[in-house]
């Protein structure tokens, strides 16, 4: 059966077109919308399927920036990520971080106790407090841990996310007022300026469809894909602002890393690897290397798989992790905007915006944990032009349409609610359903009373009047 492209069914003209559909992309597109600007959103791949879907899945502060007294910043990703908290529950939850602490560290444990005392100020005092503990009891609050040189650990509280879902979710909530459309595997092929309009060429790169649709106000929430595209849309002159980094993650199997706390590495080249126990699989990342490939899609090198098993094994010798332990692993480049000095160590997570033509934006660097600020610099500007008053306090409601499938809680994985996701979450190909809507990044995380394949054959049918399925399941 041949589907309809969503693409044939939108307006002529919008106010505002947001081009990209990760967080922040669906940030921008939700505030426009709450403030009643009708906006479309236009995304080349899935909604969240590319950086916003490769994070380390974290809310939180970023505890290793008060080491470039970057206080401001910390600051306001603390108060977004204790916000999200509360705006969806279903989605974040607030964890107990270790960080182990050994002889020979960068960090001895009275700096650490230092850091983690600023870190929960910096909160003003929203994070449940941070607490110091001695070698022995983190032995045993942390199993397989290396108790060689080691002095004790320090616990903070962040915040573990469902990046895909809370990125789905934010454009749920947007498409709920008048007037907004998304579209998902729409991609702006080029763009004109004529008359103070934006004529964008969109391409539905599934069925192949091609339309022109008008703007006002053209924004690029294109995170590290946005030098790439502006030398390819050629409509502004424009010097590349990015320095990206590419990041990758394992999920490994709980059997081998049977851990039950998320624990903070810091190994000697100063980097940091987050340890995440969730369900029944550990989460491990990230790398830091210069990209090579293409930015679309990237994957995970053996070097970089080599190097967190080894750091795993130098922290936790009891455990034997190998790498028969991966069930998958994931990849994503950070957005992050050249610092003066071109020093990646030193670039900031902080986010700019940029406007290179009149009405035209582009919301640059940043980090997942802060893309609701980062939405309300563009909503705001935009609004100011139409006289709309702009308040930043109606985005800090909660969202208003939950996934059929809940990341935390596997007895949402029924039939019932994989239809329900067919029908109301833009499901566009049998990989947004398994990846994003349900959650699951690769067969081998298949974990149910019933096998893949006596799960969804029986729905073939059903399935088919919304996505093409695949003849092998
Ligand atoms: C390894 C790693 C770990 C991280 N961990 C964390 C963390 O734990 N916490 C945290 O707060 N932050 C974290 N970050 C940062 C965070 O993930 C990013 O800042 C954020 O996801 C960027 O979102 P974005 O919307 O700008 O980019 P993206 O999610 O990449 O969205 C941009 C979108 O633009 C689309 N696009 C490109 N060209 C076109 C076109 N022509 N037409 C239409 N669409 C187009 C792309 O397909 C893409 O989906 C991490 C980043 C990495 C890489």
């Amino acid at each position: 059966m041949k589907l309809d492209s969503p693409l044939l069914n939108c307006e002529n003209h919008y106010p505002a077109l947001v081009v990209g559909g990760g967080i922040v992309g669906a940030g921008i597109f939700r505030d426009l919308s709450i403030h009643g600007i009708p906006t479309l959103l236009v995304e080349k791949k899935d909604f969240s399927s590319q950086t916003s879907q490769s994070s380390s899945k974290m809310l939180h502060g970023g505890i290793r920036y008060l080491e470039n007294l970057d206080f401001a910043l910390v600051w306001e990703a603390l108060h977004e990520k204790n916000l999200w908290l509360k705006l969806a529950p279903h989605l974040c939850k607030e964890k107990a971080f270790y960080m182990p602490v050994y002889k020979d560290a960068l960090r001895p444990l009275w700096m650490v106790r230092c850091g983690l005392m600023l870190y929960d100020f910096l909160s003003s005092y929203q994070n449940s407090p941070y607490q110091v503990l001695g070698k022995e009891e983190s032995l045993k609050k942390l199993n397989h841990l290396r108790s060689e040189g080691l002095t004790g650990s320090g616990i903070y509280y962040d915040a573990i996310v469902d990046d895909a879902k809370l990125t789905l979710e934010v454009i749920y909530d947007g498409l709920i007022e008048k007037n907004s459309q998304a579209l998902n595997h729409v991609s702006l092929e080029s763009v004109e300026k004529k008359d103070n309009i934006y004529k964008c060429h969109l391409k539905d790169t599934l069925s192949g469809d091609m339309r022109v649709i008008t703007t006002d106000n053209l924004i690029f929430a294109t995170g590290p894909f946005t030098d790439h595209l502006m030398k390819k849309l050629d409509i502004v002159k424009w010097e590349n602002k990015l320095l990206p980094s590419k990041g990758s993650h394992l999920w490994i199997s709980k059997k081998s890393l049977n851990i039950d706390h998320p624990v903070v590495l810091t190994p000697k080249d100063g980097r940091v690897i987050f340890v995440i126990p969730q369900n029944e699989k550990v989460l491990v990342g990230t790398t830091e290397v210069q990209p090579e490939e293409d930015f679309f899609d990237v994957k995970a090198s053996h070097l970089e798989i080599d190097y967190l098993i080894h750091n795993l094994n130098e922290y936790f010798p009891g455990a034997k992790v190998s790498k028969s332990s991966i069930l998958s692993t994931f990849s994503g480049i950070r957005p992050l905007v050249k610092d003066e000095s071109g020093d990646k160590g030193k670039t900031a997570r902080e986010h700019k915006l940029y406007q290179p033509r009149s009405n035209m934006y582009l919301m640059l660097g940043g980090k997942y944990t802060t893309f609701r600020v980062m939405a309300s610099d563009v909503a705001r500007e935009i609004c100011s032009k139409y006289r709309i008053p702009y308040n930043s306090n109606k985005t800090k409601s909660p969202l208003r349409q939950t996934s059929a499938v809940l990341p935390f809680d596997s007895s949402t994985l029924t039939r019932e609610n994989v239809m329900l996701a067919l029908e109301f979450e833009k499901v566009r190909t049998f990989e947004d359903l398994i990846s994003r809507r349900l959650g699951i990044p690769h067969k081998d995380h298949w974990n149910h009373q019933l096998s893949y394949s006596e799960f969804f054959t029986p729905m073939i049918k059903e399935m088919s009047h919304f996505i093409s399925v695949p003849k092998e399941i």
